[in-house]
């Protein structure tokens, strides 16, 4: 018997999401491979709760094995590139073929990307780029012995996932600093290089309300240009300097360049970072059989987990339909969610799609609960897994 090949690239939260739904939903005579590089699936959210003991570094990773039933074959190796018109994917060890891929292989970070910022974080004790979960981890050590002074949350130029984190973490570090008596004594600053630090309204004006209240500050269209670990400054394209005595720095993030120096699937898009796709359908644009979804693609929306749960039932629905000669009729709306965590116990989720904000601007004790003790546990169980309540 002919098997039909599905092959999923990343087994990060698309990427597994995507599989663990198709397996339900097809016949066993449709293959399922997922490669990944690594054999580690961490829980990224968790990544500005580690550093003030709100969540257990330990507790957010999974081996990638765990997350996978029967049915779904798993393969660690480095995906180098994409023939779409012979539909084959390159790895470092061999090659796949496939009939219809999914590519879901995130963002890149780059720490190199600012000069000073590797620097820093390897060789002084007030750099930690807390997109990295080592950086959170150690974090978390360094926050404990930090005395007060100035605390610096800076964002480079490319866009970045989930443009809540760094917000959040001003947040939770003005609300630490309080906690551990040292508020007085220190400043809490985030750049940005827009004009406001978020980007959807009513949250943004809510953010700036309490962001005033309790004298946390925004340095607006601030472009990284390098940080100098030696004197803790960080140096701003326009000539502005700005002292830290402790330094959160978002790294640069980009496509991963198995896909866009060694595909063709990221062509036409905004800096060729992002795989090309239709918005709604989540298709590619070019190629029939490929389907993409969460950091790695263009479409516009804030790039979550939130986003990508909700793009992984549509590229199953949509792959579905395909594969068996039907219409597409599912379309991502352009919905995700960011959960604003404004100090320790409460939150305010941010909740919007394509068009228009969908939750309202309000901070609330039960918002904390549902993000912090909650949903790793849902996410890890359910949806990761492919279960869904609300798809
Ligand atoms: C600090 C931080 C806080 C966040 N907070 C939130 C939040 O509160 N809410 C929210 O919804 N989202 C949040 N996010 C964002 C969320 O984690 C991402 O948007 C989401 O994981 C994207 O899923 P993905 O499948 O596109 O990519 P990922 O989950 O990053 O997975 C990509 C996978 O591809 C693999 N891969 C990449 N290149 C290759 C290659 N060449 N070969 C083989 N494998 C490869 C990687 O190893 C990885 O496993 C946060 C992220 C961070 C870093």
């Amino acid at each position: 018997m002919n098997m039909t090949k599905i092959a999923i690239l990343g087994a990060g939260t698309g990427g597994a999401m995507t599989a663990n739904i198709l397996r339900r939903k097809l016949d066993s005579d449709v293959d399922i491979t997922v490669v990944d590089k690594s054999t580690n699936h961490l829980y990224q959210p968790s990544f500005y709760l580690i550093p003030f003991g709100y969540l257990e570094a330990e507790e957010q990773s999974r081996d990638v094995s765990e997350l996978f039933g029967e049915g779904v074959e798993f393969v660690q190796d480095e995906v180098t590139g994409v023939d779409p018109d012979e539909k084959v994917v390159d790895l470092a060890d061999g090659e796949l073929e496939y009939d219809y891929l999914v590519v879901a292989t995130g963002h890149r970070l780059d720490p190199t990307a600012i000069p000073g910022l590797l620097e820093g974080w390897q060789e002084t004790d007030s750099v930690y780029p807390f997109y990295h979960y080592d950086a959170a981890m150690e974090m978390a050590d360094a926050l404990e012995e930090f005395d007060g002074g100035r605390f610096v949350v800076t964002q480079p130029d490319t866009p970045i996932k989930c443009p809540g984190a760094p917000l959040k973490m001003a947040m939770l570090a003005d609300d630490y600093l309080r906690r551990q008596g040292i508020r007085e004594e220190s400043e809490v600053i985030m750049t940005r290089n827009a004009e406001h630090h978020f980007g959807v309204q009513p949250y943004r004006d809510k953010l700036y309300q309490i962001w005033d209240e309790r004298d946390i500050q925004f340095e607006a269209n601030f472009s990284v240009e390098e940080i100098d670990p030696d004197e803790q400054v960080v140096h701003a394209a326009d000539g502005r300097e700005l002292e830290y005595d402790f330094l959160a720095p978002v790294t640069p993030q980009f496509g991963q360049k198995a896909i866009t120096e060694n595909s063709p699937l990221t062509e036409g898009s905004d800096d060729g970072e992002y795989v090309t796709i239709d918005q709604h359908t989540l298709q590619h644009t070019e190629y029939d059989d490929v389907f993409a979804l969460g950091d790695c693609e263009n479409a516009p929306h804030s790039k979550t987990a939130a986003a990508a749960r909700k793009e992984a039932h549509v590229v199953a629905n949509n792959l579905e339909s395909h594969l068996q000669g039907l219409p597409m009729n599912d379309e991502y709306d352009g919905y995700a969610a960011c959960p604003l965590l404004t100090e320790k116990g409460k939150a305010m989720v941010a909740e919007f799609d394509y068009d228009e904000p969908i939750s309202a601007p309000v901070e609330s004790k039960m918002n904390w609960i549902m993000d912090v003790n909650v949903l790793p546990s849902v996410y890890w169980n359910l949806w990761l897994r492919g279960y869904d309540p609300l798809p």
